[in-house]
């Protein structure tokens, strides 16, 4: 599953994050997730609170913050707010190129 390899991913940048900073566990996970990036939400926690067992994060939060996507239109200049890749420009119906909604970081960690 595509989550399962995201969240594995999430657990190893803020576990190592946390021994860096000499935590002895993990409060809370906030990621930045783009509406274009892929991810079913519900999936990705029920992942996360399955993989989390064992690690310093094993009583964390994950928390999402959702951020929109992005489109330019390379023909005329414009941007729009867009909910899938094949999006068209709404000023002169040129293909939008997608700018931004593709991220998916750890923003920050709430340790102890
Ligand atoms: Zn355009």
């Amino acid at each position: 599953m595509h989550e399962m390899t995201l969240v594995a991913g999430i657990l190893e940048i803020a576990e190592e994050r946390a021994r860096e900073a000499g935590a002895a566990r993990i409060n809370t996970v906030t990621v930045e997730i783009g509406r274009l990036a892929g991810v079913e939400l519900p999936s990705l926690i029920f992942c996360f609170e399955t993989a989390r067992l064992g690690t310093l994060a094993a009583g964390a939060e994950l928390a999402v913050r959702e951020l929109p996507g992005r489109g330019r239109c390379p023909a005329c200049g414009a941007e729009a707010e867009i909910d899938f890749y094949a999006a068209l420009c709404p000023a002169c119906d040129g293909c939008l190129e997608v700018v931004g909604g593709r991220e998916l970081r750890v923003v920050s960690l709430d340790v102890d």
